[in-house]
């Protein structure tokens, strides 16, 4: 049994028009794909109908992710901060629930960007209690919460699978999983494995994305390690393939991300390449732990 494959629009488009929508769907249901994450940092500029029927007509799912800015932080001590925050989750949530997602992910838990100081208790606690909030909420439409924990440079208040799974431990909701992305974990973990492993069933996302978030096997990321782990835990969850390249802009999230660099031009053989080396890498990682249990 395989992985749902999925896509990050931003390899296709930077916007979300209706011809971005098409041209992002389409492409993706063309290059074999399960579903596609969809960016919903400004969730009101996501055209809800729209969306939701051309997902139909191409017969694809899709993932709605975003991180907070400096303004709409949850992770602050600043009560208007942490209220607009709160805001654009519940609008995120409701774009997701409109369009018929079951996934909400990203830096929902503070903003994505660099801080200029540690963490500090109040404002973790703000965070952990609207992430509480966002998931009583989206449990009612079954709705799963993701908490993508990223790198130092774009978090202050997870950056390893260990704290995600500590701020889950507080915010105590069953529909709150971690969303593990190996471009972060190739930053802030000792390795791939034993930090998978630590998630175990609390593993519900998983961005795949290479070092330097180009095409995949051309960086430095142990891609042997990272698909026996996730078959040794049987993830059956969603993989889905992120690549930013200056050849395709997002104005609000590909300057967040500091995309500067050209790594591709040709995003249908960007994606067709990572469909088969997610799909083939998974399918070698299983057939190997079945003959070790033999
Ligand atoms: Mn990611």
């Amino acid at each position: 049994m395989g992985n749902p494959l999925g896509v990050h629009a931003l390899v296709w488009t930077g916007g979300w028009a209706p011809e971005d929508a098409e041209l992002a769907i389409s492409s993706t249901a063309k290059a074999g794909f399960d579903l596609i994450e969809i960016p919903a940092l400004d969730p009101s500029r996501i055209d809800i109908a729209d969306t939701k029927q051309r997902l139909d007509a191409h017969g694809l799912k899709a993932g709605f992710s975003l991180g907070l800015t400096f303004e709409t932080d949850i992770n602050s001590e600043d009560s208007a901060c942490v209220e607009r925050g709160r805001a654009t989750l519940m609008s995120a949530l409701e774009v997701a629930r409109g369009v018929g997602s079951s996934y909400l992910g990203g830096v929902l838990f503070g903003a994505l960007g660099k801080y200029p100081a540690p963490v500090t208790d109040r404002a973790r606690a703000n965070s952990a209690s609207v992430i509480k909030e966002l998931a009583q909420e989206a449990a009612r439409d079954d709705i799963v919460v993701g908490l993508e924990f990223v790198n130092r440079y774009e978090s202050n208040l997870l950056n390893t699978v260990q704290q995600t799974l500590d701020y889950m431990d507080v915010v105590d909701e069953a529909n709150v999983v971690v969303h593990a992305d190996v471009y972060h974990m190739n930053i802030e973990e000792n390795g791939f494995r034993k930090p998978l492993l630590l998630c175990g069933d609390r593993l519900g996302y998983v961005h795949i994305g290479e070092s330097n978030r180009g095409y995949l096997g051309e960086g430095t990321i142990d891609f042997g390690e990272v698909f026996e782990a996730l078959a040794d835990v049987d993830y059956t969850g969603p993989m889905t393939f992120e690549s930013f390249s200056s050849a395709v802009v997002d104005p609000q999230l590909s300057n967040t991300l500091a995309v500067w660099r050209n790594l591709w031009s040709d995003s249908m053989d960007l994606a067709t390449h990572a469909r088969a080396f997610i799909s083939d890498g998974m399918k070698r990682a299983r057939d190997t732990r079945g003959q070790r249990a033999q």
